[in-house]
């Protein structure tokens, strides 16, 4: 049977990349050799990861602006202490929006002063702040763009003459947006991209080399552009696979094409969550996500009844994190819009019958 998959991350691919990526595993490029078998210096996979870096660049539209792409590990949560070791001399901004803006948070505590600009924790979350300053004096100001666990997500960045950092894990190549206006973003793959085991970091060149502080070879952005994003060995098979999700992105049009199905989706999902009864949304509306839609049970005797018919239907992943409880429909760029359909005829099924 068909299943929907609506993992929060690691989540759904495209089957297209799934299959090319299962098939370079036993032989790639008609080597007689697997991808995960040969050297990450060989001609051929120089090639993929170039590819995937420039690819990344281009779908941001990002290509000879003064950015570079890099593909490295140890995920975004890396990334919480790599950006405040790179760019953090004295004091950065943070808009806390959820649980990972706060892991960000207790990173950059280690490297300097912490000012949270605004913060929405009074109500679990379940808004973005709004109308709160950016001191001028910040080395940079964090933000996260679309919160996982919460469904709610940035419509709006603020504009600030200090340096913008973003935590885009869960909605990177989802939208369009003017992504110049961020200094650096960083995205771990395995939601928009690929298997979990590599993050992407797109960085302008002019924000880095600024602080004071030696900085480890493994943690210096400056070391992973100066050796092409291969300092170490890379995690060959997540920089394949996520080579494969921008092309094939890139095929159906780019960011613009995929928004437009994205959109779709969340206008399915929420006109259902808004109309039934038996539902109740979490995220405040004017900045519910479209990746990640949270909602509740009005009455949780119903959660049998809805669990079971999710499970004859082939869903799968719905399950609301522990924080937030209820349900999470996570719709990343693969899911398609037939899988959200699957979802709401259950969800309006349950109305109709009491
Ligand atoms: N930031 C956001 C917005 C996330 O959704 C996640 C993971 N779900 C992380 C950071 C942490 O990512 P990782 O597990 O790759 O460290």
């Amino acid at each position: 049977m068909k299943k929907h998959n609506f993992s929060a991350g690691p989540s759904i691919l495209p089957q297209e990349v799934l299959l090319k990526s299962s098939e370079a595993i036993m032989d790639f490029n008609g080597s007689g050799l697997s991808l995960i078998e040969i050297s990450h210096r060989s001609k051929d996979f120089v090639e993929v990861i170039e590819k995937a870096r420039s690819l990344a660049l281009e779908l941001l539209g990002l290509e000879g602006k003064g950015y570079t792409a890099l593909f490295l590990q140890g995920g975004a949560s890396m990334q919480f202490l790599m950006t405040a070791y790179n760019l953090l001399e004295k004091k950065a901004g943070y808009l806390n929006t959820g649980t990972w803006s706060e892991k960000a948070i207790k990173e950059a505590k280690m490297f300097g002063e912490i000012v949270e600009v605004g913060s929405s924790k009074d109500e679990n979350f379940n808004y973005i702040p709004k109308g709160y300053s950016v001191p001028e004096d910040l080395d940079y100001l964090h933000v996260t763009s679309n919160n996982t666990i919460f469904g709610t997500q940035m419509k709006k960045f603020p504009t600030t003459n200090v340096p913008l950092i973003c935590d885009m894990s869960s909605d990177i190549f989802s939208r369009q947006m003017d992504f110049s206006q961020f200094d650096l973003i960083y995205a771990g793959a395995q939601k928009n991209m690929g298997p979990a085991g590599t993050t992407l970091v797109v960085v302008k060149d002019d924000v880095l080399g600024k602080v004071s502080r030696k900085i480890p070879s493994m943690l210096d952005y400056q070391v992973h552009i100066s050796k092409d994003s291969m300092f170490n060995t890379p995690p060959v098979f997540a920089v394949y696979t996520s080579m494969l999700t921008l092309e094939w992105l890139k095929n159906l049009g780019g960011i613009a094409a995929i928004e437009e199905i994205n959109e779709k989706k969340a206008r399915l999902i929420y006109s259902e969550i808004d109309l039934n009864p038996v539902f109740k949304g979490f995220a405040k509306t004017e900045d519910r996500s479209i990746m990640n839609a949270t909602f509740n049970l009005a009455n949780d005797k119903l959660k049998d009844t809805f669990d079971a018919q999710c499970k004859e239907a082939g869903i799968n992943g719905i399950n609301g994190h522990r924080s937030v409880g209820g349900y999470r429909a996570s719709m990343y760029n693969a899911l398609s819009l037939e899988s959200v359909g699957v979802l709401v005829d259950i969800m309006s099924e349950m109305e109709r019958k009491g």
